[in-house]
């Protein structure tokens, strides 16, 4: 079986500097792949660079057995690879509704959007309740769910979430968790960009996990969330 999305040897660099280095990882349908690493890995511009936002150096990226390189960002979109970036870039002055239907842009078929925005309320109740509300007045949390939301919009084969627990208590980070783990069991396919190494390598079918612009280390969750070297790097452990 072919993978949803293939990566292989890729590298993107910012003028001189080589932020990624020749990674090459796979993610199939209805998977739940994590990438992990420190700040400054090159995680987001894997994500960015999948997305069409940056342009590769050198290597091949293949979603759904079509080449990506040189694909204008919103024909990538088209294609079924959706973007939830980190810092969540919501409409602050629109709607939640109308985020919602931002993230339907290239859809045409109005009853399937309507579905889809209340799937999108029973997911996050708090964004129904608030349905008419400013974007901008929600808490952090609650954009992050705002910004999924969004990102599934286009019916996704495949969703991309940059850091989705990023600055987010505890008890919301949990809510996200929960939903990632909710989604993948509808069967979405998800390629999930996160600090919180527990609480992505616990969700996660396989892991990669990033140092300076390589792939040192990978494995299914389980065996990760085990390793001594990830355990002592990433779960703060002696
Ligand atoms: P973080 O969790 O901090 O976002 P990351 O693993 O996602 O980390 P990247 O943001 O992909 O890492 O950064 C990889 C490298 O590329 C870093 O050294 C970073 O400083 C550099 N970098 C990122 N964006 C730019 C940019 N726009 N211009 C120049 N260098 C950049």
């Amino acid at each position: 079986m072919t993978a949803l999305l293939e990566v292989e040897d890729l590298r993107v660099a910012y003028g001189k500097i080589e932020a990624v280095k020749g990674i090459s990882f796979s993610v199939e349908a209805g998977q739940v792949v994590t990438l992990i690493g420190t700040n400054g890995a090159g995680k987001t511009t894997t994500l960015r660079t999948l997305s069409g936002l940056l342009q590769p150096l050198g290597g091949e990226i293949r979603f759904d057995g079509k080449p990506l390189r040189g694909v204008p960002a919103h024909k990538i979109v088209a294609l079924g690879l959706a973007h939830s970036p980190e810092g969540r870039h919501i409409f602050p002055r629109l709607s939640i509704a109308e985020n919602l239907q931002l993230g339907a842009f290239l859809r045409k078929d109005a009853d399937g959007i309507a579905a889809d925005i209340r799937h999108a309320y029973e997911l996050f109740p708090i964004l129904g309740e608030r349905r008419n509300q400013a974007a901008g007045t929600l808490s952090g949390g609650e954009q992050q769910m705002l910004a999924m939301g969004r990102a599934l919009m286009s019916r996704p084969k495949l969703l991309m979430l940059d850091e989705p627990s990023m600055g987010l208590s505890p008890i919301m980070m949990q809510k996200i968790m929960q939903t990632i783990a909710e989604l993948k069991s509808q069967g979405t396919t998800i390629l999930l960009v996160e600090q919180n190494a527990q609480a992505a390598l616990s969700l996660a079918d396989q892991g990669h996990v990033m140092e300076i612009g390589k792939i040192v280390l990978s494995g299914s969750g389980e065996t990760l969330l085990h390793d001594e070297s990830v355990r002592k790097a990433y779960l703060g452990e002696d």
